[in-house]
């Protein structure tokens, strides 16, 4: 069998199609749900080099991947990203190359990644107010973010995605605001739920959990949601709101396990696949790509072998201290 005929199918008969590539542990935001203030990131030798993110997207393609979404950190400080993207939306077999992003650079990346073959683009935002905004990503940095958001409004990529994390007296209040925002430029909003994923001492994670639902019955104080069928190939349930063009969507990984259906895997920046968010098996992709230099096959045969090691899902759980202690900027959320 040629390897172009491989697929991805993990011991519980789930598909995966996707992969989340994180091209750097760096970020000129320091989240308080994602990072420490001061942060030790890794040395630039232990993170993939362009080529070898090129040569594992190209292996993942090989073995059925559709979509790869590059994340970080925030992949838009890694130097080379364009070409990365313009290298990866060139493979044959491949229907998407996306990004997550913080929005801090997109007035000067929106254009180049357009025409590099992004099509569709998530910009991570948790605040309109100034202040609010400086105080949840430790940067005063809201006026870049808004014109890089118009930045990718007006470089017509085919989708654009806010995503918010919602948090109870942090900014639950402006869910109703962020929903105006991007009504107001025809685009998708997520809401999505905090994960207990890294040691945080900034708040308390119990007091400050926000359910998808308590966060759509916000939404439905001034707009009615209609379900819809949609799906962008991740795990927000969309909902769409009549004569609008922008839908609305949870992501919700504590109240509404999606660990049955779940299509994706992650590789961290260092190059380990991680097989599940929740959990910490993982596999040295970099020790395969450093070994053997442009032989994809050791790789793919590893990522084969890694499907059957791979977990049934999370246990997350709203008031539990994290069962990941690692950073989510070491796994592109
Ligand atoms: S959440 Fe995103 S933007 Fe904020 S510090 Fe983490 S990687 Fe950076």
């Amino acid at each position: 069998m040629s390897q172009t005929q491989k697929t991805l199918v993990d011991s519980f008969g789930r598909k995966i199609d996707y992969v989340r590539l994180s091209v750097t542990d760096r970020c000129d935001f320091r989240c308080v749900y994602c990072m420490a203030e001061e942060m030790k990131f890794l040395p630039r030798a232990q993170l993939l080099t362009l080529e070898e993110l090129a040569s594992l997207g190209q292996s993942f393609v090989n073995l059925g991947v559709k979509k790869i979404r590059l994340t970080g950190g925030e992949p838009l400080v890694r130097r080379g990203i364009v070409e990365l993207v313009e290298s990866l939306s060139a493979l044959p077999g491949l229907d998407e190359v996306t990004l997550t992003t913080n929005g801090s650079q997109l007035s000067k990346f929106a254009m180049p990644l357009q025409r590099a073959g992004l099509k569709r683009i998530n910009i991570s935002l948790d605040s309109l107010v100034p202040g609010r905004f400086a105080r949840m990503t430790r940067r005063d940095m809201l006026p870049q973010v808004l014109a890089g958001i118009d930045a990718v409004v007006d470089a017509g990529f085919e989708r654009i995605k806010i995503n918010s994390v919602v948090m109870r007296d942090h900014n639950d209040d402006e869910v109703l605001a962020l929903v105006d925002y991007a009504q107001e430029r025809d685009i998708d909003i997520s809401f999505i739920e905090e994960m207990p994923l890294g040691q945080v001492t900034s708040h308390n994670r119990e007091h400050a959990y926000c359910s998808s639902d308590d966060v759509r019955r916000l939404v439905e104080k001034a707009y009615t949601l209609l379900p819809s069928t949609d799906t962008t190939g991740g795990p927000s349930r969309y909902y769409r709101i009549p004569e609008r063009k922008g839908r609305v969507g949870f992501i919700s990984p504590h109240s509404h396990n999606f660990c049955d259906s779940c299509n994706r895997l992650r590789v961290t920046a260092e190059g380990r696949l991680l097989l599940c968010l929740g959990q910490e098996n993982s596999v040295d992709l970099r020790a395969l790509l450093r070994r053997y230099p442009g032989e994809q096959i050791a790789v793919e045969n590893a990522i084969l072998e890694a499907m059957m090691h791979r977990p049934e899902g999370h246990q997350f759980a709203q008031d539990d201290a994290p069962q990941i202690l690692r950073f989510m900027n070491m796994t592109g959320g």
